[in-house]
């Protein structure tokens, strides 16, 4: 069980920083993983008072603060009519409602968790984060930082340049951690697979070809294949390598053909 020294409530993103430089001293969020640690902790920075638990709107993107829970991005109903019910999807299988009562999403990011599904849900919508001093970067940007950089996650942005989006996660008990996360997404630029707990952190695979500029039973086939070829598979307890691999074919294929579906207004298929 982790513990710690001192704990400040910061008035201010400036306050914050300064005092994240000190080796040892942590930002905090929902402590569900940092609870773990068995080191003592320097000091405990709280962003309570700084607003960052709210989701904004605006024409152009959605703006979620890092201290936005997990259950927030599985209920808000702006977000969640713009996805189709995505982001709900994406969390709603994680441990229960309370743990996401709590869990947030600057934690979910910060800790770039090879299992995430908010990491997975994310990349696959094209999501910026907004760092106190590093500003905006794409999260593709993101998650190449050295893991030791201090700074404080302020804010991720998701730019509504998503036509369409569907999520779909395989595990093999219920709330347990996933075995696969995919997230199928058709953008501006065109469609782009993310997948993720291969046990590593979830990537993009775009359709550079255009495979699916004409979507049908084969091209779909096809695509799903080119996924689960680039993807980097591994195995640990939950799976191995080449399970996972047939797994990543038939949740991309089911994601596709959601897609379809809701274009063409029909019930959902899978
Ligand atoms: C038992 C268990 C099961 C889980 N299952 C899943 C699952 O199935 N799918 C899934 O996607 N996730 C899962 N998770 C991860 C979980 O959803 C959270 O993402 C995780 O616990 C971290 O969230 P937190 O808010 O508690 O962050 P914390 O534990 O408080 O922090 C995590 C890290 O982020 C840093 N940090 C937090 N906020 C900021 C910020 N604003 N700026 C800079 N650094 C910051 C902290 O200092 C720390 O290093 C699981 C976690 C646990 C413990």
């Amino acid at each position: 069980m982790g513990y710690f020294n001192q704990y400040v409530r910061a008035e201010s993103l400036e306050e914050a920083y300064g005092l994240y430089q000190k080796k040892n001293n942590f930002v905090l969020g929902g402590m569900l993983w940092l609870k773990m640690r068995k080191r003592p902790f320097g000091t405990a920075i709280d962003l309570s008072d700084l607003g960052l638990d709210q989701i904004e709107e605006d024409e152009k993107e959605f703006r979620i603060g890092a201290y936005v829970s997990l259950r927030e991005l599985e209920t808000n109903e702006a977000l969640n009519t713009y996805t189709k019910g995505a982001f709900a999807e994406s969390v709603k299988h994680i441990v229960g409602v309370q743990f996401r009562n709590v869990a947030t999403v600057g934690g979910s990011l910060w800790g770039r968790y090879g299992f995430s599904d908010v990491m997975t849900i994310f990349r696959a919508m094209g999501a910026k984060v907004q760092l106190h001093h590093a500003g905006i970067l794409d999260l593709d940007e993101f998650v190449k930082m050295p893991r030791k950089t201090r700074d404080i996650l302020v804010s991720v942005i998701v730019p509504k340049k998503v036509k369409a989006v569907v999520y779909l996660s395989q595990r093999n008990q219920s709330t347990d951690f996933p075995v696969l996360t995919c997230a199928v997404a058709k953008r501006e630029e065109g469609y782009v697979a993310a997948v993720g707990a291969t046990p590593h952190l979830a990537e993009n695979v775009w359709d550079k070809e255009g495979i699916l500029t004409e979507i049908n039973e084969e091209s779909i086939e096809k695509f799903a294949a080119k996924v689960a070829e680039q993807i980097r598979f591994g195995s640990n307890m939950r799976a191995g390598a080449a399970y996972r691999r047939i797994v990543c074919q038939v949740l991309v294929k089911r994601a596709l053909h959601t897609i379809v579906a809701e274009n063409n207004g029909e019930e959902e298929k899978c």
